[in-house]
């Protein structure tokens, strides 16, 4: 069943694009800086092969993961005490019903149209992996972005250092010129766009905020504003306590897009006190 996620044209659409970066980066641009035999064009080729195998690591991990089901045994707290995992206080959020499903939904969780279900602590939908990205894979979603942004700014580099070093007056080189031009406008592009989605998660991963929150927090924050409060997101536990929530307590797996092993049941979070 999850195998199937693979047979869609979003995905042969990442694969196709991440095989193109990589050949042209390594067979033409690296190639024509220093050559393929060097010892600066093996480092580089070694390099950049291993951020694309973590990036295609990371992708099919989010692709092939699910993101997370209610368990059919789920029930709210009404009591506002503590439920399966004791880590949830407070009874006003969890007695929310999905109006498709009809079944309780947990905090954090919302029902996706897409894929018709709800989804744990659901960030979005993402069309690139045809899942969505929910508790269980938003790691390697957060690792896919980061590598596929590290990728792009390598390629655009080594572009851009390839082409400053070129003489572009000898003969033969000028036809060369528009690839170098259109690969270096398109990797330039491409690592804006990337670079701004890294930027957006890392800012939701320091304040345990999934996607679809951070739209909540911006309307809590002009609706307290309006009444002379201030917005605190009822999840942000603190800098170091956030992204260890979504990375783990052990460094050393922080960058291992499937080391999920802290996660618990995805049903309740801790809440910082008095918020609502
Ligand atoms: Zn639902
Ligand atoms: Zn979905």
């Amino acid at each position: 069943m999850k195998w199937e996620r693979l047979l869609s044209v979003p995905i042969f659409s990442v694969l196709l694009m991440i095989g193109f970066m990589y050949y042209v980066t390594v067979f033409f641009f690296i190639a024509d800086w220093v050559g393929l035999q060097s010892s600066a064009g093996s480092i580089n080729v070694i390099a950049f092969t291993l951020l694309i195998c973590y990036f295609l690591f990371s992708f099919f991990a989010c692709v092939l993961t699910d993101p997370g089901h209610v368990p059919s045994s789920y029930v709210p707290d009404v009591e506002g005490g503590e439920v399966s995992d004791q880590e949830s206080r407070r009874p006003a959020v969890q007695q929310r019903k999905c109006e498709t499903c009809l079944n309780y939904k947990p905090p954090r969780c919302h029902h996706c149209r897409v894929c018709r279900r709800c989804v744990l602590k659901m960030d979005h939908h993402c069309i690139w992996t045809n899942n969505c990205i929910g508790y269980w894979n938003y790691k390697a979603f957060f690792m896919l972005v980061l590598s596929a942004t590290l990728g792009s700014i390598y390629s655009t580099v080594i572009i851009i250092t390839s082409a400053v070093q070129r003489d572009w007056e000898s003969p033969g080189w000028a036809s060369n010129k528009i690839y170098y031009v259109v690969c270096g406008i398109y990797m330039s592009c491409l690592s804006l766009v990337l670079g701004t989605l890294l930027g957006r998660h890392i800012f939701l991963l320091f304040h345990n905020m999934t996607t679809i929150e951070s739209y909540e927090a911006t309307r809590g924050a002009w609706l307290a504003r309006k009444s002379g409060l201030t917005y605190r997101h009822p999840y942000d536990l603190g800098f170091y306590k956030n992204i260890t929530l979504v990375l783990g307590p052990n460094i050393l797996k922080w960058f291992w897009p499937t080391a999920v092993g802290h996660l618990k049941y995805g049903t309740s979070f801790r809440m910082i006190p008095n918020t609502s």
